[in-house]
């Protein structure tokens, strides 16, 4: 399967060059729009481009209000902030995840409890979350969910669309309702993908989307709040602005605020990407079905989107049949020039989590050790 997988990928490119996991494609307005901000002077945090990208990304989403911030992780603290988790509480999430779902948390002062994915999203599993409240939690007088064990308050529940696969959102949100907690979706690596119909990171209460280097559209480096109520838009937009109460000239700011927001440099390459972002879908979605087709009948299972969802295919990935064949296949591909990567160590490994609650990761544990990220980049052919 080595050799035969490289000589594909090679063949995609068409390079005998290195071919990375996710690269950036600039084949539309970008240099224009750029250069419009420069010309403009205005690069900074004033400009029409940071509103521009934000309506693209409310009318392609559906969101009420998308709230532009500096990068994917701080658009996660600011929706974890804005969904009431303090200090002290616990929330929920995947071990499964890239570091920043977390690092968002513990900056926070809160905790995580690592519960595990579902083989069917590769993110959280609703069925092992209901469980794990069962056997952990109790609801109080107020009826807010108190660990039994440590007192302290789960607050949010933070799935992650794994590669862009959604995950199933409406059993999630029965366990939200169920124990009265609050669903903020790390929509970090999904933009394009679709829960029944549905926009990723429009179920939840708040959402964080990444435009970092690598994602499907980029904005160097740049993220976005997905709010579901058009009031915790307009909260949420104070806050990542200093929460600065407008006049033409004094300074005055109604409560702590972050200072998150995008610059308009950054947002005009944005505005850019959106407009080749469908072309860009169709593309990943072409290059995904060539890797089905190319792994079908083999012991290697490619990860295809969850029957109920349009996934984005952000990152391709293949379950291996053995960690010795996931060992040889990442080692080879490597050598050669055509970068696989293994997904990332769970995070309940890693040192600043390694004491943090957890249920049981056999699915986790089982994919982290079977599962290879594939050259994903759309094979993108210029403007239409
Ligand atoms: C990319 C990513 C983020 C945030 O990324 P930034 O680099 O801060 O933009 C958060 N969560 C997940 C799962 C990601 O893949």
């Amino acid at each position: 399967m080595n050799n035969k997988l490289i000589s594909f990928v090679r063949d995609i490119y068409q390079t005998n060059d290195f071919i990375p996991l996710h690269a950036p494609t600039f084949a539309g307005n970008e240099k224009k729009y750029v250069t419009d901000t420069i010309d403009s002077t205005f690069v900074s945090s004033v400009g029409k481009y940071v509103e521009d990208f934000e309506k693209h990304i409310e009318f392609y989403t559906g969101t009420a209000k998308a709230v532009a911030t500096v990068n994917g992780t701080a658009a996660l603290h600011t929706a974890l902030y804005m969904a009431g988790v303090k200090a002290g509480d616990l929330v929920i999430t995947q071990a499964l995840t890239f570091v920043a779902t977390c690092n968002a948390l513990y900056h926070m002062g809160a905790e995580p409890i690592f519960v595990d994915v579902s083989k069917v999203s590769l993110g959280l599993c609703p069925k092992a979350t209901a469980e794990y409240l069962d056997a952990n939690a109790k609801l109080n007088s107020d009826g807010e969910c108190i660990h039994k064990k440590t007192g302290q308050h789960i607050k949010a529940i933070v799935p992650m669309h794994t590669f862009g696969h959604p995950v199933e959102l409406d059993e999630l949100l029965t366990v939200c309702l169920r124990w009265n907690i609050v669903l903020v979706e790390d929509a970090a690596e999904s933009l394009g993908s679709f829960y029944k119909g549905k926009h990723t990171g429009t179920i939840g209460d708040f959402s964080a989307i990444s435009f970092n280097g690598n994602k499907v559209i980029t904005t160097g480096g740049g993220g976005m709040i997905l709010c579901k109520s058009f009031d915790d838009g307009v909260h949420t937009r104070h806050i990542t602005t200093t929460a600065k109460v407008p006049h033409p000239y004094e300074f005055y700011h109604d409560e702590p605020g972050f200072n998150y927001r995008l610059p308009n440099l950054n947002a005009a390459l944005g505005c850019a990407q959106m407009e080749v972002l469908p072309e860009f879908l169709k593309q990943k979605r072409i290059l995904a079905e060539q890797y089905k087709t190319l792994f079908s009948g083999s012991d290697f299972q490619f990860v295809a989107e969850p029957r109920y969802a349009q996934s984005n295919y952000w990152l391709n990935a293949i379950i291996c049949p053995d960690t010795e064949n996931r060992n040889s296949l990442l080692k080879e591909t490597n050598k050669q020039g055509v970068m696989t990567r293994p997904i990332w160590q769970l995070m309940h490994r890693l040192p600043m989590f390694k004491n943090a609650l957890k249920g049981d990761l056999t699915v986790s544990e089982w994919v982290e050790g079977h599962l290879i990220n594939l050259p994903s980049s759309p094979v993108y052919l210029g403007v239409e």
